[in-house]
């Protein structure tokens, strides 16, 4: 099972994320990132961790 944490007090509401994810798992809510679409549909690719420019995601299996 995938869990994505966003660091809340990281995130600077860049929207890197939100491009980078194939599978557009975040939107921008209140100038910070998060996951609204369905975590299942998650692929794994990390773009989201690596792209982040202040390691604000964690992705766990
Ligand atoms: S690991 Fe890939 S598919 Fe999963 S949330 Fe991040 S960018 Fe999206
Ligand atoms: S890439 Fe990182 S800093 Fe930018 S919106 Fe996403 S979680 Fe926030």
């Amino acid at each position: 099972m995938v869990k994505i944490e966003i660091d809340f007090e990281k995130c600077i509401g860049c929207g890197a994320c939100v491009n980078a994810c194939p599978v557009s798992l975040y939107e921008i809510v209140d100038e910070k990132s998060k996951v609204t679409g369905n975590v299942d549909d998650c692929v794994l690719c990390r773009a989201c961790e690596t792209t982040c420019p202040v390691g604000a995601i964690t992705i766990t299996e």
